[in-house]
């Protein structure tokens, strides 16, 4: 039989970073996906014949921010900061542009999603999100199984004070074994795939209700456009009804990108998510008409949950009383986004032995090109 050093569950930004990493120092880890590709949230997608991020994109310049695209930087041996620039969203009134300053009284009950929108200061990158995790992919040097679904963890000692993780069930039938287990998937997975001796009923009951938002995604391809409007933008339109703001920013100035955000639980009606369309859609028409009348192409789709439940964890971030199963979703850092699934990896990474840093490495300034050659 055979036993993997490390098993690792999802194959997002974060688990590829801890992968990748892991992979330096043995080749005796295992990556499951259970989608037919690799990235999660932070796959490529192709429109209007370019790969693009998966939805808009942004990544506040705070030192923490710095300090773990630094970390990422080393990993890679890449730049990906290409400079720090001021963020100043603007947002349309009757009378015009002008600087969005908050929401007043009116704050959406996602303010928490948007304010990381809303940082003063962004990086701009010269690799964006979607070539990170391909870049991880291609240096990774284990085993990676794509169409792995994880249906269960499988226990021995499961009466003991500390049960021992020692393999994962995949799609059903099949079975991997392994000494540690890093699981980097949404955290309500967990109440499937963990039995209830190790997670109790009123937990998982707890999790499953615990709030979480599902971003609602427009992509726009709006040939015409000639003047290109460099700022985010918060658009809040006239009604005042409970479907919130919508956020989005000129990528190019042909293309542009808005979200806004849906619990997940009225995200299960589709009216619900039209709804939400239908309010984008009508804040970029009022502020943009002129992009409005010439859309090309559009995308729409809906994310999976990218923020929900709180669940407490060991210091060194393991399950409680299982030393052998890490818990990295990036839900579990207080920065449900980019950031949060760096740090969280980072972390992990440390409290395996790891130096999440790595040593200094002269970093290449082929991320230009690579640019170049991805968007041919
Ligand atoms: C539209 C959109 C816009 C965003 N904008 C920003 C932004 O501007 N700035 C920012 O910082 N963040 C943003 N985020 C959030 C950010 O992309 C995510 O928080 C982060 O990338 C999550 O990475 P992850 O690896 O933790 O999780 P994921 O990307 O969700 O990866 C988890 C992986 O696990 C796999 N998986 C799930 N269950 C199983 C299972 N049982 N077995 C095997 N595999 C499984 C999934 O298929 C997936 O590949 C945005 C997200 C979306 C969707």
């Amino acid at each position: 039989m055979h036993i993997y050093d490390y098993i690792i569950i999802g194959s997002g930004l974060t688990g590829l970073t801890i992968a990748q990493r892991l992979s330096t120092e043995t080749t005796n880890v295992l990556v499951l996906e259970s989608l037919d590709d690799i990235g999660g949230l932070n796959r490529p997608v192709t429109f209007a014949d370019q790969h693009i991020n998966n939805g808009l994109r942004f990544f506040p310049a705070t030192e923490s921010g710095l300090k773990a695209l630094d970390n990422l930087e080393n990993q890679l041996g890449l730049k990906l900061v290409k400079s720090v620039s001021e963020n100043n969203p603007e947002t349309y009134e009757a009378s015009g542009y002008k600087s969005f300053v908050g929401f007043g009284n009116h704050a959406p009950e996602f303010y928490d999603q948007f304010s990381y929108f809303l940082s003063a200061k962004q990086v701009e990158l010269h690799l964006q999100p979607w070539q990170w995790v391909q870049l991880l992919k291609e240096k990774f040097q284990g085993t990676l199984l794509t169409k792995s679904f994880v249906t269960k963890l499988g226990f021995e000692n499961l009466e003991a004070k500390n049960p021992n993780l020692t393999h994962v069930v995949v799609n059903g039938n099949k079975t991997y074994h392994g000494h540690n287990f890093i699981f980097t998937a949404p955290i309500k997975e967990l109440t499937y795939i963990l039995p209830d001796e190790i997670m109790n009923i009123r937990l998982k009951s707890k999790i499953n209700k615990s709030t979480s938002w599902q971003a609602v995604c427009v992509d726009l391809f709006h040939p015409q456009e000639t003047e290109m409007k460099e700022n985010l933008f918060v658009l809040n339109g006239t009604t005042d009804d409970d479907l919130g703001p919508c956020i989005g920013k000129f990528i190019t100035k042909d293309m542009s990108q808005w979200l806004s955000f849906i619990d997940h639980e009225l995200a299960e009606e589709t009216e619900n998510v039209g709804l939400v369309l239908k309010k984008i859609k009508r804040q970029i028409k009022r502020a943009f008409p002129e992009v409005s009348e010439k859309i090309q192409k559009e995308r729409i789709f809906v994310s999976s949950s990218i923020s929900g439940a709180e669940l407490k964890l060991s210091a060194n971030l393991t399950y409680p009383h299982v030393e052998n199963l890490w818990i990295g979703s990036a839900t579990t850092n207080t920065s449900p986004n980019l950031l949060g699934s760096l740090q969280t990896a980072q972390l992990i990474l440390a409290s395996l032995g790891f130096d999440p840093q790595m040593a200094y490495v002269e970093k290449t300034d082929v991320a230009e090109k690579i640019t170049q050659e991805a968007s041919i």
